[in-house]
């Protein structure tokens, strides 16, 4: 067994972690937000839960060119296609799985989430190329998982399996006989998640009274110690263990480095973080030619931001004419992601 820093382990099948997720190099691709499995700890924001609506990673899809375009933006290596649950909208899946074939080759590879045990659609999405599927049972099977066709349907899929689920403490006897009984299974691996907060899950799982682990952190005190645990219950299959922290400060900090290079204009500053930081002035698009020839900037270095509607320029220029012009004018950091989420303001 091999113990990553953040709090993740392996056993067995990935020694050295998984390559994609080190790296932050798989295009999350949310085909659908749709799914009949209700959860009661989805962690689905509102904008995709029970929404029929496509994301890749943050950007919403309108059609085939931006999927693409995401997936260049981020150098992606494989794609992980989530939901909802994919297999409700299994023709559009196909078609997904075959594009990004089709656009980067064999070897760009692709796993699915799903909650559905039909061997029909499953056949259906490993003909068009899917290279791993990962099953997320209902909770509602754990304690009876042999009465299911899980076992035949893991049996005759062809590709490599696993089966991935959140650690949730109070289910600790449900997840002990899922895993016993899956063990027998011949599944490629078991997944383990650390339980997660989000926005929409927050109300059900504090009625079960859990608490964060700490102030900086979403995740769920108590779900790390059982994930240790289950490594002394004897289980074959090769086990994963992802902390919310190293989701977040190695999966997506290297996803998020990629898209910087790619989309950073030239006046903005690439942080450690893979953040980007520019300078805003809140000015009509009108005063960009005045305060351009008061100052003598290049045509590069200012712009005009249409959907945010304002000037933008590198945070060195706006720090040194902010005080010169009658404008509020601000250093900003943001994501370099479809949704350029703000993480700080600074007014000047
Ligand atoms: S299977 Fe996934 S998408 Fe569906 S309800 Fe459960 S957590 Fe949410």
């Amino acid at each position: 067994m091999k113990k990553l820093p953040k709090n993740s382990f392996y056993t067995k099948k990935f020694p050295e972690g998984c390559k994609y997720c080190q790296r932050g190099s798989k295009m999350v691709l949310l085909v659908t937000g749709l799914c009949h499995t209700n959860c009661f700890y989805c962690p689905l924001s509102e904008k995709k839960k029970n929404k029929d609506v496509i994301y890749a990673d943050e950007m919403l899809i309108k059609s085939k060119e931006d999927i693409i375009e995401e997936a260049e933006l981020i150098e992606a290596e494989g794609t992980g296609i989530t939901g909802g649950d994919p297999l409700l909208v299994v023709d559009r899946t196909v078609d997904f799985i075959k594009l990004l074939k089709e656009n980067f080759g064999k070897e760009h590879h692709i796993h699915l989430y799903t909650s559905m045990l039909s061997f029909d659609k499953i056949k259906k999405v490993v003909e068009a190329g899917l290279d791993e599927i990962r099953f997320h049972p209902s909770f509602e099977l754990w304690n009876r998982i042999e009465e299911t066709n899980f076992r035949d349907v893991i049996k005759n899929v062809g590709i490599d399996v696993g089966m991935e689920i959140p650690v949730i403490p109070h289910l600790r006897e449900e997840i002990k006989h899922l895993l016993k009984e899956v063990d027998k299974f011949g599944l490629d691996f078991i997944n383990l998640n650390e339980l997660e907060f989000s926005y929409t899950n927050v109300d059900a799982l504090s009625k079960f009274g859990y608490v964060a682990k700490n102030d900086v952190s979403s995740a769920v005190k108590g779900s790390e110690e059982l994930a240790y645990e289950i490594l002394d219950w004897g289980i074959e299959t090769p086990l994963h263990y992802c902390s919310a922290s190293f989701k977040d400060a190695i999966q997506l900090r290297n996803r998020i480095a990629r898209r910087a290079r790619n989309v950073a204009k030239i006046y903005e500053i690439i942080t450690e973080d893979g953040t980007l930081m520019k300078g805003i002035v809140i000015a009509g698009r009108k005063e960009i030619k005045k305060i351009k020839d008061k100052f003598g900037i290049e045509d590069a270095m200012i712009k005009w931001n249409e959907e945010m509607n304002r000037i933008e320029t590198s945070p060195f220029i706006v720090e040194e004419i902010a005080p010169h012009i009658p404008y509020k004018c601000y250093v900003i950091e943001e994501y370099p992601t479809a949704d350029r989420l703000e993480v700080e303001r600074i007014p000047l």
